[in-house]
């Protein structure tokens, strides 16, 4: 079964993301638990948690449906001591809001070296910052996604993301996110469906499907290989449809959310009914 949906608004509360992505008819979503450019936010209140598990069952979204994302201001990678503490504080909290919400994953960007350490200093730094948050929380997964390798991101290859994992002490506990656009802005020839079977052939090769806990199905606005990264709605970008195509089409994306993080969010409802027209 495929669980696709996008990453739907959770303002006013979280408890609105079930009703935002029902909306549009997704049987998946990701959502913010916290303002996403603010390092800190308000607890999660009982009444909000209540709400978004009862609209969650109501509308029949279990956890395997849902990628929450982390802040975009964390970087468990960070060279500096007292910025790497306080990154850690925010993903702690963050992993502590799934647990709160009956979550069982956690997807979030692996981290910068910001030119200041070694790639391989750094990724060890993201290891080590996942054992201390999985040590102190129970049930979510740290879902490690794959970047563009804009500037100095770590995670724009599957080696780099095979090395964190490597060092993650508890490996029932740590996952995948590919995100299309990503991959192809790294430098991973995904357009045709012989390429997409190439890369997940490589993909399964150096990381494993079992750690595939989830995709973002995202168009590019840039070519392969030019690291920057910028969505694009499908149909229009450069990677045309056929990479779709072949991840809808093979069991091994089944049962994980699919999640859109296309930029028009009024195309979103259109975009899934066409991913699903893809099967078969
Ligand atoms: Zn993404
Ligand atoms: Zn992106």
């Amino acid at each position: 079964m495929k669980y696709i949906g996008a990453h739907v608004s959770a303002q006013g509360g979280v408890e609105n993301a079930p009703l935002n992505a029902h909306a549009i008819g997704a049987n998946a979503f990701a959502l913010f638990t916290k303002n996403q450019r603010q390092w800190v936010a308000k607890p999660l209140t009982p009444e909000s948690i209540a709400a978004f598990r009862e609209h969650c069952e109501r509308l029949g979204f279990q956890p395997f449906q849902i990628l929450p994302h982390d802040s975009y201001l964390i970087n468990l990678g960070h060279p500096g001591k007292e910025e790497l503490q306080k990154s850690r504080e925010a993903f702690l909290d963050e992993m502590r809001r799934c647990e709160l919400l009956g979550l069982d994953r956690l997807n979030f960007h692996p981290g910068s070296h910001l030119n200041q350490i070694s790639v391989a200093a750094s990724l060890a730094l993201v290891a080590e910052s996942i054992n201390g948050a999985l040590d102190q929380t129970k049930g979510v997964i740290a879902v490690i996604e794959n970047t563009a390798g804009q500037g100095s991101n770590l995670g724009h290859t599957f080696e780099q993301i095979r090395e964190i994992i490597d060092q993650v002490e508890d490996k029932s506990r740590v996952g995948v996110c590919i995100d299309t656009c990503h991959s192809y802005s790294a430098g991973y020839d995904l357009k045709t469906f012989e390429g997409a079977a190439a890369v997940f052939a490589e993909f399964d090769r150096i990381i494993g499907f079992e750690f595939l806990k989830g995709m973002h199905l995202n168009e590019t606005k840039k070519e392969l290989g030019s690291k920057v990264d910028r969505h694009d709605v499908l149909e229009n970008g450069l990677l045309g449809m056929e990479v779709f195509r072949f991840i809808m089409n093979d069991p091994r994306f089944d049962g994980i959310p699919l999640i859109l993080e296309t930029p028009d969010e009024t195309r979103w409802a259109g975009e899934i009914r066409l991913l699903r027209s893809l099967v078969g």
